[in-house]
């Protein structure tokens, strides 16, 4: 049997939606900023529980736009985790500013107690992940931050729709954002992201900075980029966004399955009960990652590794302040088995199937 990590092919209900909102907005022709887009930005404010969103290009432009709308810039620290998809720390670079790379609890979140830590004088904003799609300790983050006024922008693209203490992530930080690029739980068919918050002078300013920093259509008031979003993708989310309940609940079902059968021989995730794991990544943690991740392959079934390089070890990051002393461990520990709502019961049982052989032989 082979096992893809991933299988992003769409399903024949939804792909026939997906496909007459797509007709629609080719009929009606506006094909940047049409009414898909507004529709979308309902759509997840709503959702969230923020006043306003911005709908983007990507997750990595969200964050980007986030940290220039709050003023972050050249001499100012930003406080982000050790172990993120290498967009959280490209986009504070580039701002200008110094990332300062916090380490990590055993559930791959941003340990509170490093970032404390790291705070200098210097500190403008954290950047916390809401990593594998599980809510970092943002309260608590958030918090923190205030006693300091330090900006939170909270990097959500893993984890739309989790919650902590009953509330949604994205919801907690100055700002929130998110990526909806196709391999995210709440998915595009391509490239797509949002940001969210409550402050209505911040929406002014997005909509500039996402539109080459233009106001009224021609005046450029300062340097950025084209951060739009097509108005195709918004068309496939908002289909999509009536999906995404049962893809949550779909992710949480296959995780249950192998907590219940593989937790005796590796490290699983904690699902937490009163709040929701959206499941981006289901990482198990073991000191045999590297010889698990050969026997599997061998047996036809892809794994990942999220990610395999910390952001401080990237070589453009190594030269500032990091502390990974709980992170340089686990990164060498993580695996991510095949959980996506695709991923049918019998590829599942093959896969605890040949975990359980690894551990215990035939
Ligand atoms: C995916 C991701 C991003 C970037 O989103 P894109 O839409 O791919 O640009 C940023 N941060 C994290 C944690 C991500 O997982």
């Amino acid at each position: 049997m082979k096992v893809r990590f991933l299988n992003l092919s769409v399903k024949q209900k939804e792909r026939s939606e997906i496909l007459s909102a797509i007709d629609k907005v080719l009929q009606h022709g506006i094909l940047i900023n049409g009414p898909e887009v507004l529709e979308f930005e309902g759509n997840v404010k709503n959702f969230i529980g923020t006043k306003h969103c911005v709908g983007v290009n990507s997750g990595t432009d969200a964050l980007f736009l986030a940290l220039k709308a709050l003023g972050i810039k050249s001499g100012d620290e930003v406080i982000t985790t050790s172990m993120s998809w290498i967009a959280t720390a490209n986009a504070i670079r580039l701002v200008g500013a110094t990332p300062v790379f916090a380490d990590i609890d055993d559930d791959l979140n941003i340990s509170l107690e490093s970032i404390k830590r790291l705070i200098t004088n210097k500190t403008k904003a954290i950047v916390p992940v809401h990593y594998t799609g599980k809510a970092c300790k943002i309260s608590e983050i958030v918090e923190l931050a205030k006693s300091a006024s330090i900006a939170v922008i909270e990097d959500s693209a893993q984890a739309f729709g989790a919650t902590y203490n009953g509330k949604m992530v994205g919801n907690f930080g100055d700002i929130g954002t998110f990526s909806m690029n196709s391999m995210k739980v709440y998915a595009s068919i391509g490239e797509a992201g949002a940001i969210v918050f409550d402050e209505a002078g911040l929406y002014d300013r997005l909509m500039a900075l996402r539109h080459n920093g233009t106001v009224n259509r021609e005046t450029c008031i300062e340097p950025s980029l084209n951060g739009r979003l097509d108005t195709v993708q918004a068309a496939a989310l908002n289909v999509r966004f009536s999906y995404f309940d049962d893809v949550v609940k779909k992710r949480n079902k296959i995780a249950s399955l192998y907590n219940e059968t593989i937790s005796r021989y590796v490290g699983t995730p904690i699902i937490p009960v009163a709040d929701r794991h959206v499941f981006y990544t289901y990482t198990i943690v073991t000191e045999k990652r590297d010889e698990l991740k050969r026997f599997l392959e061998a047996n036809g079934i892809e794994t990942k590794i999220h990610h395999p390089i910390l952001m401080p070890q990237q070589p453009p990051y190594m030269d500032f302040t990091a502390d990974t002393k709980n992170a340089s461990i686990l990164v060498r520990r993580i695996l991510s088995l095949p959980a996506s709502e695709n991923l049918e019961l019998d590829e599942q049982e093959y896969v605890i199937s040949k975990i359980k052989e690894f551990f215990c032989g035939k």
